[in-house]
């Protein structure tokens, strides 16, 4: 399954990607990621998109697009996989569309998930992410059974994103509903898009993606 979850900075869409990516068995591709990983490698990419990032701005399509490129070519993505926070420009799109039918395969859905604006400023700045494993935690949505602990690996180190500060969102949300949004009506006009309401319980909004790829499978 080859699977596009498009949504704001904040909407859910890392929280999401992992439990469907242990459900069904196919990586997720978090672009945002991969550019963390860049800039703290110091790599050429890295440099390039350090400050954009900080800003709130988007990398350039070529980087990111060359990016996944790459890594969509790798074995564990055969059977598929789950984009998130790619594509985010309709450049994007369409070149993903055209790497796809390089490969003979398309898109199988697009889930696009809906939050109200405060509370994405709400949730991006409450968000940490578990230094030894990567799980992800809120101050106030999502906190951990033991304070201070991780549930899933015990590791007692949290990091928070540079980026994830209330003045740092706004920007990212503008650039979301300048360049991401229009993606809503491009692939609705494809036949592949579902809406979730993305302000439900972390485990409703799950339920909802799978009930909405049923369709499509
Ligand atoms: P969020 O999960 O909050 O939406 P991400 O981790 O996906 O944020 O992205 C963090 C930053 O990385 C973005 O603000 C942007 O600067 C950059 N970035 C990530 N993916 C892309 C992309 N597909 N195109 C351009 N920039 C990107
Ligand atoms: P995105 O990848 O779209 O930027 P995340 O998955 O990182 O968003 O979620 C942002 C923050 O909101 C995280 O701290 C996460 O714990 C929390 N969160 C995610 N989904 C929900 C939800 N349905 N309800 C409440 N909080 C949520
Ligand atoms: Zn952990």
């Amino acid at each position: 399954m080859k699977l596009i979850l498009l949504g704001p900075p904040g909407a859910g869409k890392g929280t999401q990607a992992k439990f469907l990516s242990a459900a069904h068995g196919i990586p997720q591709l978090s672009t945002g990621d991969m550019l963390r990983a860049a800039v703290k490698a110091g790599s050429t990419v890295g440099k390039r998109a350090k400050s954009v990032m900080e800003a709130g701005g988007l990398v350039s399509d070529d980087i990111v697009v060359d990016i996944i490129a790459d890594r969509i070519a790798q074995a564990d993505c055969a059977k598929g996989f789950i984009l998130d926070g790619f594509p985010r420009t309709l450049a994007q799109a369409a070149a993903l569309d055209r790497l796809l039918a390089s490969k003979k395969t398309a898109l199988d859905a697009v889930v696009a998930m809906r939050v109200d604006d405060d509370i994405l400023v709400r949730r991006v700045s409450g968000r940490y992410t578990c230094g030894t494993c990567g799980s992800g935690y809120h101050d106030e949505f999502q906190k951990p059974k033991k304070a201070g602990v991780c549930d899933k690996c015990g590791g007692t180190t949290f990091t928070r994103r540079a980026d994830d500060n209330a003045e740092t969102v706004r920007t990212r949300l503008m650039a979301y509903y300048r360049e991401t949004s229009p993606l809503i009506g491009y692939y609705f006009a494809l036949g592949k898009l579902s809406v979730v309401d993305g302000m439900a319980e972390i485990r409703a909004v799950t339920i909802a993606i799978e009930g909405a790829l049923k369709t499509v499978k």
